[in-house]
Order: C-alpha cells, then structure tokens, then sequence
C-alpha cells in the first residue's frame, strides 16, 4: 500500500498523467460500484482470482484475511485491481511498446503476468468520427472492445482442480476486464475524431486543447474528460464519493460490449465534441454548462459501468 501511494504521489508531483484512461478515482469508482452489485458466489469467485495477482498482499495490507472482513479485503481488492493496468505505464519493469498495435503478434498475446509489455493500445478503441468532409480511418484490429471480449471468453472455462496455471492467466484477465470496462465509458476511449484540421484524427482528444473556466491553465480535451470523477488516490476516500453516484439497476445493464462501445462513441459526438469545442486543436474556452453537463455524463457513464461489470462478471465466470 505504501508503495502504492508513493508511486502516486511520485507520479502526481512529477506531473506524469497516464494520458488516455478514467484516472485512478474512476477506475476505481466503477470497481466499488460493481462489488456493490455482485452476489456472494461471484464474489467468492473474484477474490480466488485476485489473489492470485503478484500484488494482492499490498493492496489488502492492514486489513485481516478472516470471516469479518471478507467484504472489505476483496472491495479493495478490486478497486485497486482496476487501476493497475495504468499503474504499469509507470513502472520500469513494464516496456512501453507504442501506441500502434498493427503488425505485432506480442501485441495481441494473453499470457498472463509473465508479460511485461504494457500494452497502452488495449486501452481504447479509435471507432472514426469524421466530420466535415474528411476522411476517418479504421480502429486497430487489436482493441479495448476486442480485449473485453476476449477475456471474458477466457474467463468463461471452469478450472480444472488444481490447475494453477489456468487459474493465474483468469487472474491477469480479470484484472484487465475491471479496468477496460471502466476505461470504454469514457467517451473519449471509443472514438477518434478526424477533421480538416485533424485529417490524421485527434487520438481521442488528445491532440484538443481546452481551457476549463476556474484553470489557469490549457488541459487536453482527453485528459479533462478523465478527471471528471476527481483525482484522489485513497479508497476510502473514493468510496464515499462512490456512494453518491447515481444508481443504475443491474437488471437493466445491457452485457453487449458492442453496444457500450457505440454508446460512448455516441455520447462523445453529442455530449463530449459540441460547443464550445470546435473542429481544429483549439484551444477553447469551457462553458460552465459544458462542464456541468462533462461531470453529470461522466457520473452516470462510471456507475454505468459498475452495473455492467458485474453483469458480465455474474454471467461469466463460472
Ligand atoms: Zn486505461
């Protein structure tokens, strides 16, 4: 946990934002929001799986491993599960191999926790939003729709008593699924926009200045739409801002990843690329009703997240 923390607060005060995800508070909103959801068998299951990620005895430090606690331990579990695939954009035993996946058999494996290549581009899918004449280009074949999809497919197979291996690559692709669920409802993970002044698309609002009215300062549109949530570190600090969200009934989740994927893509045509936010790279001055409308989607897309998440989870894992 301590080292956790450092990490965060090294990250934070060198000024190192992971450039395309939710930030750390998001992902873990949506972790808190699924457990809330979750029935005790799957729980049960999640915990089996989480234990076995090399950082499990970190994360739950301080909290006793005994009947009373149970709920506690695996709520912190997979929150800070859900945040790991971005803590290994800062961690030198991981190699950044690019944004470009095309081409590239390693970019596609699913091997567990023996890969160490951090795999940036599982984290969106650039579905084209052309506008203005100009011409969009094809997401990638390997994608964070396709990455969904894949793991839950994997983590669908009953392990066979006593096969540890199968076991820890379940664990890998679960922590995986807890992070890329949250990262798809960011709009901005699902779309690239291509335009005249950005024929080459604009990487999900990463190539997009923005000026938010209280900031001294220009933000990229990407990375403004990722700290909508807040940027806190602390889970129990994360919870309670958890438990104001609005509620979303499990019953009514849709399980399609296609169709999340579309939603979000939808949503950051209509919601997230309108005005005051113009074709080119601005930057562009925020509207306090853009930004009240950025934080009310951004609120209701993560406790949408949590619903479907453990939607799929109870569906899938067996
Ligand atoms: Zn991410």
């Amino acid at each position: 946990m301590r080292a956790y923390f450092l990490l965060a607060v090294l990250a934070a005060s060198a000024g190192l934002q992971p450039l395309r995800s939710w930030d750390g508070q998001g992902h873990m909103m949506v972790a808190w929001v699924a457990f809330q959801h979750l029935d005790a068998a799957t729980r049960a299951k999640v915990d089996r799986l989480l234990r076995l990620h090399p950082d499990y005895n970190t994360w739950v430090a301080g909290i006793p491993d005994d009947e009373a606690h149970r709920d506690q331990r695996l709520q912190r579990a997979m929150m800070l599960a859900a945040t790991w695939p971005d803590e290994i954009k800062q961690d030198p035993h991981y190699t950044n191999d690019g944004e470009n996946p095309n081409g590239r058999p390693a970019a596609a494996q699913n091997i567990g926790y023996a890969d160490h290549l951090q795999h940036r581009y599982w984290h969106y899918i650039d579905v084209p939003l052309a506008v203005g004449g100009a011409q969009g280009r094809q997401p990638a074949s390997v994608n964070a729709q396709e990455r969904i999809e894949l793991f839950l497919a994997a983590l669908r197979t009953p392990p066979s008593p006593g096969d540890n291996t199968l076991a820890a690559l379940q664990s890998y692709d679960l922590v995986w699924l807890l992070h890329l669920v949250g990262d798809i409802h960011q709009p901005l993970h699902c779309t690239s926009r291509f335009t005249p002044a950005l024929p080459a698309g604009d990487a999900g609002g990463n190539k997009v200045k923005v000026k938010p009215t209280r900031a001294t300062h220009d933000t990229e549109l990407h990375s403004y739409w990722d700290r909508r949530l807040g940027a806190s570190n602390d889970p129990d600090t994360v919870a309670k801002a958890a438990g104001r969200l609005p509620s979303v009934s499990r019953a009514s989740a849709s399980n399609r990843v296609s169709a999340w994927v579309r939603a979000s893509w939808s949503l950051a045509r209509n919601t997230v690329y309108c005005a005051p936010i113009g074709d080119a790279a601005g930057p562009y001055p925020l509207t306090a009703a853009y930004e009240q409308k950025a934080l009310t989607t951004a609120r209701k897309q993560v406790a949408l997240a949590g619903a479907r998440l453990a939607k799929v989870l109870a569906a899938t894992l067996p």
